[in-house]
């Protein structure tokens, strides 16, 4: 019997909506071919309908992240029956995360180095406008906020992060008072994730719109010019993916990678379609928690500060870029300049926000670091935007793994749930709002 949209999983309904998406692209591309009347009529009326949509979609989205880290963070701390575990829990997740994106880099500078993505590309003139990226010294310097408000309004997660941590702390510290808090916190997470729940009932037709938007607005003839650097991005992505994360996960924490990575399905299709790390949490967070068993408290400490620092995926579009632009310029880098970019485009995976394209804008300080020249990167501009919705989804799979790694290291994990197939059903199937 076919079953109806609705009752479909999660997972079907937004894969469903992705390639929708992408075939309404495709014949709104070709139906633009037909006169300059149509194309006119989809670019004034058609294509700005959907934007609103897609809008609509990725704002509700954002919209839960910032309560959803600052709530569940408060409520992870100060659940923590010993303090120093969160210096453990911190100090893991932080090693992990620099080492996969050391690999990351590294794994991309060699087969950058074998396949010469740049060799036989001549250089056109663009009109890229560099943004500069902000200096280390300014992140670092501003991690603690001078008014908390004002880190959750303008979303600056790493503050955010460190005020519910401070926060969490002074809670499980200040007695029958800190209790009532703690209550009152852990009701308003419950509260925080029925709306992410709710918010999905509109992610297949969310994620249609923008994949249709995306596909009409860029096209694929830029894909064909640069297609040798688009493969190499494209398959060192997978590379990572189905070989670097699986084989950690496998040593560190003896668990079924194929598991992780089908279970993580909703959240890699959210990160592909929305390409942003940040807007994509809320699902993270509930399919790490729901599917993969992590634990309250590694979930809510790992996966925000992963979607901030850890990006993998982009530190491989940054490493392939270089050599890339270097080969084009007919530039031949010194082994110090390539450990030059390894250091830099780790720490400007760090310093690279969880939303679309900022991992193009950061790959200027990689560049200025060995001396290239930053108006190349407008060369890459067309194509990123494919490239950026691969990237996003490693660099959520990074924060999974590492997660995956920590909780079970830290007793935080629950193997039933991850060996369960069926885990997190209910999420899966869309609960109706009322009937929750
Ligand atoms: N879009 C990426 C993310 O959100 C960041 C980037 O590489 O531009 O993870």
């Amino acid at each position: 019997m076919i079953k109806s949209f609705r009752q479909l999983s999660l997972s079907a309904q937004i894969f469903i909506g992705l390639i929708g998406g992408v075939l309404f692209g495709i014949l709104l591309v070709g139906a633009g071919q037909i006169s300059d009347s149509v194309s006119v009529g989809i670019t004034n009326y058609i294509v700005p309908a959907f934007d609103i949509v897609k809008r609509l979609f990725i704002n509700a989205l954002k919209m839960v992240v910032v309560p959803l880290v600052l709530v569940s963070l408060i409520c992870g701390t100060c659940s923590l029956s010993d303090p120093k575990k969160l210096g453990s829990l911190g100090g893991k997740s932080i090693a992990l995360y620099l080492l996969t994106t050391a690999i990351a880099i590294t794994l991309a500078l060699i087969l950058a180095n074998i396949f010469d993505p740049g060799a036989n590309i001549t250089m056109e003139q663009t009109d890229y406008v560099i943004k500069n990226a902000p200096a280390l010294t300014e992140v670092l310097g501003s991690l603690v906020t001078d008014n908390p408000f004002k880190a959750m309004a303008s979303g600056n997660m790493l503050q955010v992060i460190i005020f519910a941590l401070l926060f969490g702390i002074a809670i499980s510290r200040a007695g029958k008072s800190g209790e009532k808090i703690a209550e009152f916190f852990d009701a308003l997470n419950d509260v925080i994730l029925k709306l992410v729940t709710i918010i999905m009932h509109i992610a297949p037709y969310g994620v249609f719109c923008i994949m249709a938007v995306v596909i009409y607005e860029v096209g694929f003839e830029a894909i064909a010019k640069l297609a040798i650097y688009f493969l190499l991005v494209a398959v060192t992505l997978v590379i990572h993916a189905f070989l670097t994360y699986p084989t950690l996960l496998t040593l560190f924490a003896g668990l079924n990678p194929v598991m992780m990575l089908k279970k993580l399905r909703p959240a890699l299709l959210f990160a592909f379609s929305t390409s942003s790390s940040a807007a994509t949490l809320p699902v993270t967070m509930e399919v790490c928690r729901k599917r993969l068993g992590i634990g309250k408290t590694t979930a809510s400490f790992s996966l925000p500060l992963g979607a901030t620092i850890n990006m993998d995926g982009t530190a491989i579009m940054q490493g392939i870029a270089t050599v890339f632009i270097a080969q084009m310029y007919g530039v031949d880098l010194t082994i110090t300049q390539y450990l030059t970019v390894i250091l830099m485009a780790t720490l400007a995976s760090i310093g690279t926000a969880g939303v679309p394209s900022v991992g193009l804008v950061m790959l200027t300080m990689v560049l200025n670091q060995v001396n290239l020249p930053s108006e190349a990167i407008g060369m890459l501009l067309g194509i990123d935007r494919f490239l950026d919705m691969m990237r996003t989804a490693v660099n959520i799979t990074g924060d999974a793994t590492v997660a995956c790694i920590v909780s079970k290291s830290e007793d935080d994990f629950d193997p039933e749930i991850f060996n369960d197939p069926k885990a997190g059903f209910d999420f899966e199937k869309v609960e109706e709002p009322n009937k929750a």
